[in-house]
């Protein structure tokens, strides 16, 4: 053990050592050894004296009397063991959480906060949670986990893992928080790149249950449709629907902030990743400790308003989709009806053919605001291109009625320009260019 009440405080060898120059180290353990073996160091858990044990000065240790040992020390030893790959941010963030946690049990009768390793000492386990919650009988298991990428992936993956099997074996529902700089999410593309490690961090808490009923609805109501795929995510293969949470920790001096993840994990395999449910949003540690069943670890509206958003992301997926699909079966209707009547584009210049179409116009359900939209993502159909060229030929002093501006629709145009090959959508996009 590196610790022991000295003079009423508590003596941390490792630390108080390396206060000295290496010059110094040697008489100061001398002191050190020849007080406590007058017993002034005492265990901080059991009281009993301890004696400062050092060979090399790496090895020093302060250690009970023969057959003294306490379960107490013996838990402090290997908590310390098993954190010892920890960054000394871990040891910042776990008191932090500790006092806040610890504050909220002085007007809860029904919490407990304590030290993992404090709580379980008397049932010897062989790893400790970093802070150990009862709240009302349910038992949580808080971990602080830094250096995710640390020692391999490998071992790390293994200790997560089996620190998971093991509270979850002891009836404890664990709660991670992962070290920031470990963050690397791609919200545009809807991804976030993880470290194998963070696959056994993402836990499930009340929220995501409420997240497994909307993707249920969602699903039930558009059987035919990938989730994942309406919003260009390329999973890696069938993906199990089971909404989970990361929960990061930002550390700027003795201040921390935790910022909230919902994701669906992809296959296990590398490169790996999640499917992003949301931008993940930051929070203060009073907003995100609240315990009320279980610690919160969430802004409730702030949920439901990202829920509701996620559900009109997906009608507007669909809507593009069924939309471009139905103007794509009237063009097929167009070019059967020209068959049928015998009319014959090659014949005609391509001037007449504007100007013949110009006579009919688009269509009256033209909507500009959709091929705007399927512009942008290069889903644009010929015979929708055609539209908006009459129609910007027209009424492009109108725009504004549509929330578009003529810059913002020539931007797209030259963005799609540069991107579409098809020469039945080029045509009609040059035109576009051209109108003054
Ligand atoms: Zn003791």
């Amino acid at each position: 053990m590196d610790i022991a009440m000295y003079e009423g405080e508590l003596l941390n060898i490792t630390s108080e050592l390396s206060r000295y120059e290496e010059s110094e180290k040697e008489r100061v353990i001398d002191k050190f050894k020849k007080a406590a073996e007058k017993k002034a160091m005492t265990c901080p858990y059991c009281h009993e004296q301890l004696l400062l044990r050092a060979g090399e000065i790496r090895d020093i240790h302060f250690a009970h009397l023969s057959g003294k040992t306490c379960q107490e020390s013996r838990a402090y030893d290997t908590y310390n063991r098993q954190t010892a790959r920890e960054s000394q941010k871990h040891n910042v963030i776990k008191e932090i959480i500790y006092n806040e946690l610890k504050g909220q049990e002085l007007i809860r009768p029904d919490l407990k906060v304590e030290y993992g390793y404090k709580e379980k000492a008397t049932e010897k386990w062989s790893q400790y949670p970093d802070i150990y919650v009862n709240k009302n009988g349910r038992e949580f298991a808080v971990s602080i986990i830094t250096n995710v990428h640390q020692i391999g992936d490998q071992k790390v993956v293994k200790a997560i893992n089996s620190r998971n099997k093991y509270f979850a074996g002891k009836g404890l529902e664990t709660i991670w928080f992962v070290e920031d700089r470990e963050l690397a999410d791609d919200y545009e593309r809807r991804v976030l790149h993880l470290w194998e490690a963070e696959y056994g961090l993402a836990i499930k808490t009340e929220e995501d249950h409420k997240w497994d009923k909307l993707l249920q609805e969602l699903y039930d109501e558009f059987p035919e449709y990938n989730l994942y795929t309406l919003f260009g995510y390329k999973a890696h293969g069938t993906m199990k629907s089971d909404v989970r949470s990361l929960y990061y920790v930002h550390t700027v001096g003795d201040e921390i902030t935790f910022s909230v993840y919902r994701l669906i994990l992809d296959q296990m395999r590398s490169p790996f990743r999640a499917f992003a449910l949301t931008k993940g949003y930051r929070m203060n540690i009073s907003q995100a400790l609240v315990i009320r069943d279980e610690i919160l670890l969430s802004d409730k509206d702030q949920e439901d308003r990202n829920r509701t958003e996620f559900a009109n992301q997906v009608l507007l997926q669909i809507n593009t989709i069924q939309r471009e699909a139905s103007l794509r079966d009237q063009h097929t209707d167009a070019d059967n009806e020209q068959m049928e009547n015998g009319y014959n584009y090659s014949e005609l210049t391509r001037q007449t053919i504007k100007e013949a179409a110009a006579t009919t116009a688009y269509s009256p359900d033209f909507d500009v605001v959709a091929s705007i939209a399927n512009l942008k993502i290069l889903t644009i159909v010929p015979y929708e291109v055609e539209s908006l060229y009459w129609f910007l030929k027209r009424h492009k002093d109108e725009l504004g009625d549509y929330g578009l501006t003529w810059l913002e629709v020539k931007k797209w145009v030259l963005y799609a320009l540069g991107r579409v090959n098809d020469p039945n959508i080029r045509k009609w996009l040059v035109d576009i260019e051209e109108i003054r």
